[in-house]
């Protein structure tokens, strides 16, 4: 429960909002019986359901989306109706709604949904005692919603930046090792699933040091950036690639096997053969290649190319080896 809430932020701040919005809510909701209007009752109860259920879902179905649009609607509609019923003294609600829906949904959606929830509550003749209180409300309910939206934008921007920072590979551009164990983990959830057969290459330069050594780390970066581009030139959509470390990379291909991948993987060896190239010659490449068994763990997947590339390399570098005994079968001779 506490790992969903850490790596999930969409679904913390749908808990968070929730749980305060009901310790909030309930309270009143109680007075308004006691106090004798039952209708204002009833629509704090309808408001609390409709916060439970978002909540329920959002656990239950991990859709998170869908769940804060939910709760973003449901808080306005309430906000509206406490206002329309309550008159005056239920007006304050819309202002923790106005900032709430920058938490719940995307910035342009809760600038919208504010505009309209404004817009309703001033349309409610019973709701203001005055023409200059209601356009105090407008204006003030506007300055909120304007000071949110910068806010969220902010923020979210913050949040892309920082994102791509941890997964992204300065260099090559590509995802680095940490994206790459989510989207092993993703394949492996999708396979079991799905049947769906997927290969994970493991590419290593071969005698990197050196060209590094003679012509320098700018010529070595150089070497790197072109890999990734004649890879993801020569590669479907669909594949994705990693930067695994120094000059090991990973490649993830979905919806291969047996002679498609000793064609795909003859390819690549021809393409990176003829066209990377350093400033004393050819750059070639080892591959260990690994098809996901049925129920086999990532750290087991990850292992057998390992090792099929570290054979790869023994056996005298610039080869394929292809772990698994079927696909070897129709592996041409090296
Ligand atoms: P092998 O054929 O056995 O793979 O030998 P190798 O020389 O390619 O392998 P080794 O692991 O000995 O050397 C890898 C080198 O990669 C050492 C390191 O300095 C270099 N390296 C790692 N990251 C970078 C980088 O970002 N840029 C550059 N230019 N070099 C890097
Ligand atoms: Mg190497
Ligand atoms: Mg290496």
């Amino acid at each position: 429960m506490f790992h969903r809430l850490k790596n999930d932020f969409r679904l913390s701040i749908i808990t968070l909002l929730g749980i305060s919005a009901i310790i909030g809510i309930t309270p009143f909701a109680i007075l308004r019986f006691v106090e004798g209007n039952p209708l204002a009752g009833f629509v704090d109860l309808g408001i609390l359901s409709g916060i439970v259920g978002s909540l329920a879902y959002a656990w239950m179905t991990g859709d998170t989306e869908r769940s804060g649009l939910f709760l973003a609607i449901i808080i306005c509609a309430g906000a509206v109706t406490v206002g329309a019923v309550m008159g005056e003294a239920g007006l304050f609600w819309i202002f923790p709604c106005l900032v709430t829906t920058f938490f719940l949904v995307s910035s342009r959606l809760a600038a919208i949904l504010n505009l309209l929830s404004v817009l309703a509550l001033m349309s409610i003749e019973t709701a203001f005692s005055s023409t200059v209180q209601m356009w105090t409300f407008a204006t003030t309910a506007t300055v909120v919603s304007v000071c949110a939206y910068v806010f969220a934008y902010r923020n979210q921007d913050q949040r892309e930046r920082l994102e791509h920072l941890a997964t992204i590979d300065p260099l090559t551009g590509v995802k680095n090792r940490r994206s790459m164990d989510e989207e092993l983990n993703a394949a492996a959830a999708n396979a079991e699933r799905s049947g769906l057969p997927y290969a994970l290459v493991m590419l290593d330069i071969d005698h990197f040091k050196k060209i590094n050594d003679v012509y320098g780390h700018g010529v070595g970066d150089n070497v790197l950036t072109d890999l990734v581009a004649l890879i993801e030139r020569n590669t479907r959509k669909s594949d994705q690639l990693f930067r695994y470390g120094g000059e090991e990379f990973v490649l993830l291909l979905p919806g291969v096997d047996g002679s498609s991948l000793q064609a795909v993987m003859n390819n690549l060896q021809q393409v990176l053969r003829r066209h990377l190239k350093y400033p004393g010659g050819p750059v070639t490449s080892s591959f260990g290649v690994a098809l996901l068994g049925h129920g086999e763990s990532v750290e087991s997947w990850l292992a057998r190319a390992d090792e099929a590339l570290y054979h790869a390399k023994e056996t005298g570098r610039d080869r394929i080896v292809f772990a698994d005994k079927n696909t070897q079968l129709l592996a041409e001779p090296a």
